[in-house]
């Protein structure tokens, strides 16, 4: 498997060994809710969730269609980089709140809309397990009849197989809850991409580890590792003031996700290994804020340990 250059699988080698070129993928806002934010569930969202519903990087929050967003998107991406002009290569993804959750017509349209653009590659669907029912299923399986060209993934938070830390963020679903929509969606061949979260308030780092070692049994199509960002307006801003939690230093952060990637297999697709906070309302931790820097300290640290992706999972790890 080509990795190109980097110790671990990322979403860009996949995309070059997948479609033979470079995507990229444009945030889009589809106006939804979240039943964790509605009443449904809960009306405070997740402990860490902003009011944007952790869509702040969504090109527009205006009310514009998708259509119209995924063009802007487009737009601003050409003013840095070159984007191919006779191949698809946006990756549409749906991040704002839950995007499983509105009416079947409004997906079926906002879905369609992306996939019918000759310059997106696939879409990508942020949502809830719990927000999975058998229409939408269908929904999804029908599109990728549709479009048999293009890509459909599901991203799944997660964050953690701890319940009780499930219940400090106020998750609201049980992990039997993310078994079922995780093998309901593997039965459709919808590949999953899981969010986990590095840092979460009581976690040991065995605990942090035991989620992903979950994870390397699954065997998900990708996971996202994420920081624990502190956001400004959240109820885990206010803990965070409280002193009741410390976040992770830089050093700390390097040495866990290296310890993640060691134990997933090398055939999951990493699509994250930072945060992705928006900076204008991150409390903290701010060394996240240079990316560039996490990236090379993260390269460094496996490199000094003499390790890549999956050295240390059962099935395919050689430990070092
Ligand atoms: S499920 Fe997502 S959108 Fe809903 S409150 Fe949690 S993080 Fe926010």
């Amino acid at each position: 498997m080509n990795w190109h250059g980097k110790p671990y699988y990322s979403l860009d080698a996949w995309c070059k060994n997948t479609l033979h070129h470079k995507c990229y993928k444009i945030a889009l806002n589809a106006h939804m809710t979240c039943p964790n934010r509605d009443g449904s569930i809960g009306s405070r969202g997740c402990i860490f969730c902003s009011a944007g519903g952790s869509g702040e990087f969504a090109v527009s929050t205006a009310g514009k269609p998708v259509a119209e967003q995924l063009s802007e998107g487009e737009k601003l991406l050409s003013e840095k980089v070159v984007l191919l002009k006779d191949r698809p290569c946006i990756i549409a993804y749906f991040q704002a709140y839950t995007n499983t959750y509105a009416p079947l017509e409004y997906l079926e349209q906002i879905f369609s809309q992306a996939l019918s653009s000759p310059r997106v590659c696939g879409i990508s669907i942020a949502t809830r397990p719990d927000c999975l029912p058998q229409e939408v299923l269908s929904l999804l399986s029908r599109l990728k009849g549709v479009y048999p060209e293009k890509f459909i993934w599901v991203e799944l938070g997660l964050q953690t197989i701890h319940d009780a830390t499930a219940r400090f963020i106020r998750r609201g679903y049980g992990l039997d809850c993310f078994e079922e929509a995780f093998c309901r969606l593997g039965d459709l061949d919808i590949p999953v991409i899981v969010h986990t979260i590095l840092g979460l308030p009581g976690e040991t780092r065995g605990q942090m580890l035991e989620t992903v070692s979950y994870l390397d049994r699954l065997r998900p199509f990708g996971v996202k590792l994420q920081l624990l960002h502190v956001l400004r307006g959240t109820d885990l801003a206010q803990c965070y003031a409280r002193g009741e939690f410390k976040v992770l230093e830089k050093a700390e952060y390097l040495e866990l996700v290296a310890d993640c990637l060691e134990r997933l297999s090398p055939e999951i697709v990493i699509h994250r290994v930072t945060g992705d906070g928006p900076k204008d309302i991150l409390a903290a931790p701010l060394w996240s804020m240079d990316k560039r820097s996490v990236l090379n300290g993260l390269h460094q640290t496996l490199q000094r340990r003499g390790s890549i992706q999956g050295c240390r999972s059962p099935k395919t790890g050689q430990i070092p």
